[in-house]
């Protein structure tokens, strides 16, 4: 197949519009959704401070590199955060993979550790805590997903960023949406849309500038521009629920080319409404009595697992660092 633009030896097609891209004009196309986002919502302004968190995964790292390039034109500060939750033989290589791509790029790099700064490894704390199975603790993801926000958050602050720059997609936005509304929360959806919107003065607004572009064509990206990404699986299995709604809206994106973009069209259009009615505002908000980050309650979540795998290694008598 042709180029749609140019005649030369297509590398890709899109479905959802027809149209074939040999690799320049498949870069193009890509680097131009990013910056349109970029632009779109005035997610960055001159001169700001972006943190960047980079996992070393091919969307974070694929943002790096855009976030890098972008910074040529327009000047901005950026800073790359990598959380290492601590999983034996996943994580370690990643972290380096992470490392390697920032130096490359001439970015600063800084590493925050669960050990650190959580007190546990995840593997630790999945060991400490016990049997998922038999109703001993809640699944990995969980404490995992919580703490890596609330690291993220802290990392973020603690570089001085005005911003923190995730790596989520096309497909992770539209998976987080279906989730949330086929579980009733939409609460939930106002917290994080297209845009950011000042919260809380100890919450570093996030941004999404990759939320317009399929993961296929980040991995695409990746390869065709020789970028060193990981691209192995967690070893902590992927949350059921979330593994079937991704099934389901790739065979609808086969079946209706553009599902996904229609999805999330949708999800734009409600975000304002959804915000306004449901977005906690500062005043509503308490500072944890632990940690100072905001939460709706007395003691944040991040605190809270923290303070139950504490009191659980000491139960068990095990000698991870306990406060
Ligand atoms: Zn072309
Ligand atoms: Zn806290």
């Amino acid at each position: 197949m042709k180029c749609s633009k140019c005649g030369k030896t297509a590398v890709y097609h899109a479905r959802y519009t027809g149209r074939y891209y040999c690799k320049k004009h498949f870069n193009e196309m890509v680097e131009k959704k990013f910056k349109e986002t970029v632009k779109k919502y005035r997610l960055i302004e001159k001169g700001e401070r972006i943190a960047v968190g980079v996992s070393g995964g091919k969307d974070s790292v694929v943002l790096m590199h855009l976030l890098a390039k972008l910074r040529e034109k327009f000047p901005f500060e950026l800073v790359a955060i990598t959380i290492d939750e601590g999983i034996a033989g996943y994580r370690p290589p990643s972290v380096e993979i992470a490392k390697r791509n920032a130096k490359k790029l001439g970015i600063e790099h800084r590493i925050y550790s669960f050990k650190e700064y959580i007190g546990f490894t995840l593997d630790e704390t999945v060991e400490i805590m016990g049997s998922f199975e038999k109703g001993e603790r809640v699944g990995a993801c969980s404490y995992c997903g919580v703490w890596r926000r609330w690291l993220l958050n802290y990392a973020a602050m603690d570089v001085g960023a005005d911003k923190l720059a995730v790596g989520h997609n096309l497909d992770d936005e539209v998976q987080m949406f279906l989730m949330n509304i086929l579980r009733g929360d939409i609460a939930r959806l106002g917290r994080t849309g297209p845009y950011y919107e000042e919260i809380h003065p100890e919450l570093v607004p996030r941004i999404k500038p990759l939320r317009e572009i399929p993961e296929k064509e980040i991995v695409l990206y990746a390869v065709l521009n020789n970028i060193e990404v990981d691209l192995s699986e967690c070893p902590y299995a992927v949350e059921a629920f979330r593994a079937e709604i991704r099934d389901w809206i790739n065979e609808m994106e086969e079946k209706h080319p553009g599902t996904k973009y229609q999805i999330l069209r949708s999800y734009d259009k409600l975000f304002p409404l959804i915000a306004k009615t449901y977005t906690k505002k500062t005043s509503e908000l308490n500072r944890c009595k632990i940690c100072g980050q905001p939460t709706t309650g007395e003691i944040c979540k991040a605190c809270q697992f923290r303070l139950q795998v504490e009191k659980k290694a000491r139960e068990k008598g095990l000698t991870f660092r306990v406060e």
